[in-house]
């Protein structure tokens, strides 16, 4: 691996520890706003919380129930805005709420929330979409009798591409960006914290730099940062709380609506559809341990598994047809005695001053949904100028279609790649794929697929490689071009894709091996594949 620049005896105006969609989102906000910025993390950008989610930007249905009103009208704007600005990532999805006879929420009740839900998204009554209900009322267990009611939210596939993107905004702002690199501690020195102490993973080098402000946004690792620094907050920050998720096999006739209901114990769980899959998920389960070591229990997957086939007996789907679970630890409020599911779903940022600890600001809790708004909201803390989102250059709902219609074809024909290539790659990095198919146009070991089953070729993963800091084969596979989140990715795709990278990149065979090695611990780690 290239060496990287030694950061040691610089000084920054901000250094935000944590590279998840908060820590990215703020690094952005203050890079944009002018200050010296460094983005640290230990992993890789969004390898944390960030891509083990349920994948949904939304306001939050379930909060009304707890009256979190503010929480669903913030959640709601910025998912709003994200579908405007990034439409190629953040699409809107209906969402069928199926509920049988015996839940307690009644049809008034929840119709009631609808439009409550509904009037705070902006949007008088239901779209008017084509509707799935017909695909999903052929599936259901015929013997319970559902309602179900159809409302508008959005998901995003792929969270750890809209990290990407806001990663290569930061640097292009001016900030600087280091993977691969763990904060040891902050230095306090005179109640204040001066300077963060960092160690290179990849060249186990030690650094040191100067701050004036620390954000640590370290999500549910954010008690060791103060640990290990000798700060004190009296009582913990966050009370983790695992969530699993099990990936099943798309079938043949499936809704190609989000189902929310509620699973074998009477708690609200998602069956999505994802990456031409199906998402299910997800559990609630307080969770204390090392949150790089999260994995999901043979309980949580059997209670997930009953629930989906209690939903739909005769979908033909077994156990053993799983792709595989994967699990992350929500960095919940600290909330003693409280249930997971009444925990607020809002964030919070502790300023360390009260601590002892001046220039040292925790970001505590929040959403994908929310981590642009949190990222305003900590920049402004800091006496940093936000940078509104410009509503120029956002593309009206009803253009959408068409400009990135005109992407793949101009993506297509500026790298003379196929247009499932462009298609697949603009679905991905938006406009961008124009400039990543120009580099390949001319050059075949650029313009191949990645591995026969994937339309994703070789250029993005260089791309990836170059301009979006990622460092390792899985930080490409994994994260920047996450194919091997696909339906059939196997140990040969890996093997072909590093070898294809190998060719384009330069790496010798000593490299390829290491890379496939350090590849499959860390995906056989993150993506649960054996079943009891
Ligand atoms: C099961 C589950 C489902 C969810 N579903 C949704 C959803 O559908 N929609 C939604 O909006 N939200 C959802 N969330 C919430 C959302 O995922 C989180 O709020 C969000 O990802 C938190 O981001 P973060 O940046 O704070 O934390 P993280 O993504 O965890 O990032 C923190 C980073 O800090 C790094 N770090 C830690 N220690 C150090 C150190 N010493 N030095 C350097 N770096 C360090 C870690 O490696 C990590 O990458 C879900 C969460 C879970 C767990």
């Amino acid at each position: 691996v290239t060496p990287r620049a030694s950061l040691d005896g610089e000084r920054f105006n901000v250094v935000v520890i944590g590279g998840g969609i908060n820590g990215v989102a703020i690094a952005r906000e203050c890079a944009r706003a002018g200050r010296r910025t460094l983005l640290i993390e230990q992993l890789d950008f969004a390898a944390g919380t960030t891509s083990r989610s349920t994948r949904i930007f939304h306001g939050g249905l379930r909060y009304l129930e707890h009256g979190d009103i503010a929480q669903v009208r913030e959640s709601l704007r910025e998912r709003r805005r994200l579908v405007r600005e990034r439409p190629n990532l953040v699409r809107p999805l209906e969402f069928l709420l199926a509920l049988d006879g015996k839940s307690r929420r009644s049809a008034l009740a929840v119709r009631a929330g609808l439009w409550l839900y509904r009037r705070l998204g902006g949007a008088e009554r239901p779209t008017g979409r084509h509707s799935e209900r017909d695909a999903l009322e052929r599936w259901l267990d015929a013997g319970r009798r559902f309602s179900v009611f159809s409302f508008e939210d959005a998901q995003c596939e792929f969270p750890e591409r809209l990290v990407a993107e806001w990663l290569v905004e930061t640097m292009a702002a001016g900030g600087t960006a280091r993977n691969h690199t763990q904060v040891l501690a902050v230095e306090i020195r005179d109640r204040r914290a001066v300077a963060v102490r960092l160690r290179d993973l990849l060249s186990k080098k030690e650094e040191r730099v100067e701050v004036t402000w620390t954000i640590n946004a370290t999500g549910p690792w954010a008690d060791q940062i103060c640990r290990g620094s000798g700060v004190s907050t009296g009582h913990p920050m966050v009370g983790g709380v695992r969530g699993s998720h099990i990936v099943l096999p798309k079938f043949a006739g499936a809704p190609a609506a989000a189902i929310y209901t509620e699973a074998v114990d009477g708690r609200p769980i998602f069956v999505i559809p994802w990456n031409e899959q199906i998402l299910v998920g997800t559990t609630e389960v307080p969770d204390e341990n090392d949150p790089a070591r999260v994995r999901p229990s043979d309980d949580e997957i059997a209670y997930l598994w009953r629930s989906f086939q209690r939903l739909f007996p005769k979908v033909p789907v077994a156990k053993k047809d799983l792709h595989y679970a994967f699990a992350g630890v929500r960095p919940l409020p600290f909330s003693p005695n409280a249930q997971p599911l009444a925990i607020s779903r809002r964030h919070y940022l502790h300023d360390h001053a009260q601590d002892g600890a001046q220039g040292m600001i925790s970001v505590i809790g929040g959403k994908l949904t929310t981590a642009a708004s949190l990222a305003r909201e900590c920049a402004v803390k800091i006496g940093a100028s936000v940078v509104e989102p410009v509503a120029a250059g956002t593309v009206p709902e009803h253009e959408v279609g068409a400009l990135l219609e005109r992407a793949i074809t101009e993506a297509a024909d500026r790298g003379k790649i196929s247009l499932d290539s462009a298609r697949a790659m603009v679905g991905w990095h938006g406009t961008k794929a124009l400039g990543i198919a120009e580099t390949a146009r001319g050059r075949p070991e650029l313009q191949i697929a990645l591995c026969p089953h994937t339309d994703h070729i070789v250029a993005e993963a260089v791309y990836a490689l170059n301009r979006e800091c990622a460092v390792t084969l899985a930080d490409v596979l994994l994260r920047r071009v996450p194919v091997a989140l696909g339906a059939c990715w196997s140990e040969e795709c890996s093997r072909v894709a590093a070898d294809r990278i190998a060719v384009a990149s330069g790496w010798d065979e000593s490299r390829v091996a290491q890379e496939l090695q350090g590849f499959e611990l860390e995906s056989e780690y993150f993506l649960q594949r054996r079943f009891s």
